[in-house]
């Protein structure tokens, strides 16, 4: 079988493997210790005061939209340049979501599209309860500046992290909150540390820590002081919210705390090689990611944007050569309102012109700590050759 170098793929050691097995051979396989211990790795490294996992990123985006009470008649936005997730979560909530343009240069929210698009939202009194930022590619956001919109156009925040652990903006670390009321991790296994899958709701109130645990198992409490009746014996619990199972086991969790003990190697291999793609790529009629000076990024993922117009190969036969070549090359993202579903609720073509141009130039390239040097120069003269034969 011919090799394939996936665009991204996770690391695993003898020690990850090893604390999985000891959670094995232990006394429970969720809900023992475990899922606590990797609660506290995660809010001391991001430096937030809460931490609450649950099964996916995608739960963990569900549970901040109800800890911020987002329901019917609300409105939320996103990027249009994400995963479908980031905006299903306000959808699953019975709210209606609203897309904003990109920034061609750092793919993320445009800022200034997002400030025009509050001011004429305000006219018509169609404000968004909840802003969900998505740090594309593992490029920070301008928090900053969204979190001085929120003040002024009084919305909440959900940042979604998921590419972004490890990354950093105005020297905090993204997770920190600084700037958001919740931040939300991805454990998947092409993130930046994984626990097969997983997810993470990070926040500074106490108040949302609460509601997104109560959340995440059911609505049940077995808390005396959130409890409504009395209690009728040593077995009584209450469901006092409508709540899911969204928990994360205790064999995904021992996995996340031994990936997070290597997150510092992880980030500056990735940087390394994104080093060594943008010094290879700067003549080429492409464009590299772009980094913003206050920020860090933790490079999840490697996106070349090709120059259309003065190249000869289309993107579609870009991507095919590659392809075929065994280079795993993916496309991150179609912009969500394109899908069909999001086109039933009445998106058309058009909407959001950058995000569509960047559907239209965009590839992934290979990016992952285990990456070889030699694959990624089989990467790098395979794009040269598309480029210039
Ligand atoms: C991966 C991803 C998600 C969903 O994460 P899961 O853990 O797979 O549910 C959400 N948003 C973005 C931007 C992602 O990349």
């Amino acid at each position: 079988m011919k090799k394939i170098i996936p665009y991204g793929t996770q690391s695993i050691t003898d020690d990850d493997i090893n604390a999985v097995i000891n959670v094995l051979k232990s006394d429970f396989l969720t809900q023992g210790p475990m899922v606590n211990l990797f609660e506290e790795d995660i809010k001391s490294y991001c430096g937030a005061k809460y931490a609450i996992a649950s099964n996916s990123a995608t739960s963990s985006l569900h549970l901040a939209c109800k800890a911020l009470e987002v329901g019917a008649g609300d409105i939320v936005w996103t990027s249009a340049n994400t995963f479908a997730a980031s905006s299903n979560c306000a959808l699953y909530c019975g709210a209606s979501v609203d897309f904003v343009d990109i920034n061609p240069s750092t793919f993320n929210i445009c800022p200034q599209k997002l400030e025009e698009k509050l001011s004429y939202a305000k006219k018509n009194k169609l404000l968004p309860k909840v802003v969900i930022p998505v740090h594309m590619c593992g490029q920070p956001c301008d928090m900053k500046k969204i979190f001085e919109l929120s003040e002024i156009y009084d919305f909440k925040i959900i940042e979604d992290a998921s590419h972004a652990i490890g990354a950093s903006f105005n020297q905090k670390k993204i997770g920190s909150c600084e700037f958001s009321d919740i931040t939300v991790l991805s454990f998947h296994p092409v993130k930046i540390i994984t626990t097969g899958e997983g997810g993470i709701c990070l926040t500074n109130s106490k108040n949302y820590a609460k509601k997104i645990e109560l959340l995440r198992s059911h609505g049940i409490t077995r808390d005396n002081s959130l409890m409504e009746s009395n209690i009728d014996g040593p077995w009584y619990y209450e469901q006092i919210d409508l709540g899911f199972n969204y928990r994360m086991t205790d064999i995904h969790a021992a996995l996340g705390s031994s990936q997070l003990r290597r997150i510092d190697s992880f980030i500056s291999k990735r940087h390394e090689i994104a080093e060594k793609y943008d010094n290879c790529f700067q003549d080429l009629p492409l464009q590299t990611p772009y980094q913003l000076k206050n920020a860090y990024s933790s490079y999840h993922l490697y996106v070349i944007k090709l120059d259309i117009e003065n190249i000869k190969i289309s993107h579609l036969n870009f991507f095919q050569n590659l392809k075929e070549q065994g280079i795993g090359v993916n496309l991150h993202y179609i912009p969500v309102y394109l899908h069909p579903y999001y086109r039933k609720l009445g998106f058309k073509e058009g909407y959001c012109l950058e995000s569509e141009k960047y559907y239209k130039s965009a590839v992934s390239i290979p990016i992952y700590p285990a990456l070889e040097d030699s694959d990624q120069e089989f990467v790098i003269e395979a794009v040269k050759k598309s480029l210039t034969y």
